[in-house]
Formats: structure tokens, C-alpha cells, sequence
């Protein structure tokens, strides 16, 4: 499987890494080595002392597909959760500063968490007015709604699919809204779709 992540579908989140709203949308990969084990705590990596929580909504591709047209999108995922996408933001603006790829702030071991339970798409009234929040030791920091997001999932899906074959399994992450910020050995992450906790995360 693979994780594709979109970056900055939400203005208030680019906006506040001062960086301009895209005209199309932003496209990386983690490998499936990113992913953190269920059950396991995030262990801070060594090569940066910026980590930053992204809490984002996850969709899962449940059937094969390439050049989907967007009003046939609904048909290719049938599941949403919760997912964190790790950034070292030191490293990140260091590679961006320089044109580089991201892929070592963004996709080392333990960067991508998916949420310990996927939710049906039928469990929703409205795809479009998911509201998730993040609170870090018991504080909310992130709170956002799919209604903000730049591009639907639908549209991503759209997207996406120009560029690369879906398939079963492989999860998009959906971009974040805004509150990003630093992470610290001992700090407690629960990240909830309503009043559901789909992740509950402990960092070292
Ligand atoms: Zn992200």
C-alpha cells in the first residue's frame, strides 16, 4: 500500500506557515515503513528538534482506479479516520529553502499514524462537515471541518488518480487545518471526529 499526503488544503494552515494557497493541489508520498505500529508510542527522531503534529482526515481506497472522474469518486473509498502526519519542520524548511524533496521530514519511520478504527462513509451524514480536533495534553491545538478543506475528497481523488493507480488499502491523507506545532517527549495526542477518539498517542 501506499500514503498519499496533500499539503496545505486548508488556507488558515497555509497561511500560517506564511506559505502562498496552491492553484492545484499539493502532492507527496510516505512509504508504508512510515507507518507506526499500532499501540506504539512516537518516538521523537534524533535528526530534528522541530517535530510538528498535523492532525488530518484519512480516507482508504477500497477498489482499483486511475483517471477517476470526480463524480465517480464516492465509489473508490468507503472509510475515513484520523491520521497524524509527523513533519520535522526544521529539516522540511531546510529542503524547501533549497528545492529539495521532503521526504526525510516527512516520511521517516513512525511519520505517518492512522487512526485505530476506520469509520463507515455511511456513519456520516455529510462527507463535507466532517468536524476532528486534536488536543495535546488534554488542550485542544487543532480544530478543523472537511467544509474548509480547499479540495474535497472527492476532487482529490480526482487528482490524485491522474498521476497514480489507486488501489486497494493506500490511504490519503486530506491536509490539515491549522494550531501545527511542536511536539516534546512526554506530550499525550488524542485526536477525535466528533466525540470519537480514533487516535490516543503517547510521545517519546
Ligand atoms: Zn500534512
Amino acid at each position: 500500500m501506499k500514503i498519499i499526503c496533500i499539503g496545505r488544503n486548508y488556507a488558515d494552515h497555509a497561511a500560517e506557515l506564511k506559505s502562498e494557497t496552491p492553484r492545484e493541489p499539493i502532492v507527496f508520498l510516505k512509504p508504508d515503513s512510515a507507518l507506526l505500529p499500532r499501540k506504539q508510542a512516537f518516538v521523537i527522531p534524533e535528526f530534528s528538534n522541530d517535530v510538528h503534529h498535523e492532525v488530518e482526515l484519512l480516507v482508504r481506497i477500497n477498489r482499483l482506479g486511475k483517471y477517476i472522474q470526480p463524480k465517480f469518486a464516492h465509489k473508490y473509498y468507503n472509510q475515513i479516520s484520523l491520521g497524524i502526519d509527523f513533519t520535522a519542520r526544521d529539516l522540511q524548511q531546510d529542503l524547501k529553502a533549497k528545492g529539495l524533496p521532503w521526504e526525510k521530514a516527512k516520511s521517516f519511520d513512525g511519520a505517518a499514524v492512522v487512526g485505530d478504527q476506520w469509520l463507515s462513509v455511511t456513519d456520516f451524514k455529510d462527507l463535507n462537515q466532517i468536524e476532528f480536533s486534536l488536543l495535546k495534553n488534554d488542550k485542544i491545538v487543532q480544530e478543523g471541518n472537511s467544509s474548509q478543506m480547499l479540495w474535497k475528497i472527492d476532487e482529490l481523488i480526482a487528482y490524485i488518480s491522474q498521476f497514480f493507480t489507486l488501489k486497494i488499502g493506500d490511504i490519503i491523507f486530506t491536509g490539515t487545518p491549522a494550531g501545527v506545532g511542536q511536539v516534546q517527549p512526554d506530550d499525550h495526542l488524542i485526536a477525535k471526529i466528533g466525540d470519537t477518539t480514533l487516535i490516543n498517542l503517547n510521545i517519546k
